[in-house]
């Protein structure tokens, strides 16, 4: 993505969440995803996006993880500086599937308000 793309990226998260969020376009550090969010050891919010995100996809994994900031208040990881790929997804356990349900929930009452409302 163009960095003015990440920027504009940036400036929804902030919108919808309320929060300052950094965006980069980066291959997340816990294997086989689309998408992380998770906060520094400073108190950075981060989002993370693989450049390998189908197109359709894209807007709902956006969505999906600007949901997580502004639902959920993260600990601060090392995570941002992990290497790409390299962390294990963590087991599924109940509060990690009804943190994940919540997202998928907010991500796409965002998305159908987006359908809605844009005209392109
Ligand atoms: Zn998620």
């Amino acid at each position: 993505m163009h960095i003015s793309t990440l920027k504009l990226i940036s400036l929804l998260a902030n919108h919808l969440t309320g929060k300052s969020i950094l965006v980069r376009e980066r291959e997340p550090a816990t294997a086989n995803t689309w998408g992380e969010a998770h906060k520094t050891e400073g108190g950075q919010l981060v989002i993370d996006l693989s450049p390998k995100i189908p197109d359709h996809k894209r807007l709902y994994v956006i969505l999906h993880e600007i949901a997580h900031h502004k639902r959920h208040n993260f600990l601060a990881t090392k995570v941002y500086k992990a290497k790409p790929g390299t962390l294990e997804q963590e087991p599924s356990t109940l509060h990690s599937r009804l943190s994940e349900g919540g997202a998928n929930m907010q991500a796409a009452e965002w998305q159908a308000w987006a359908e809605q409302h844009a005209q392109v």
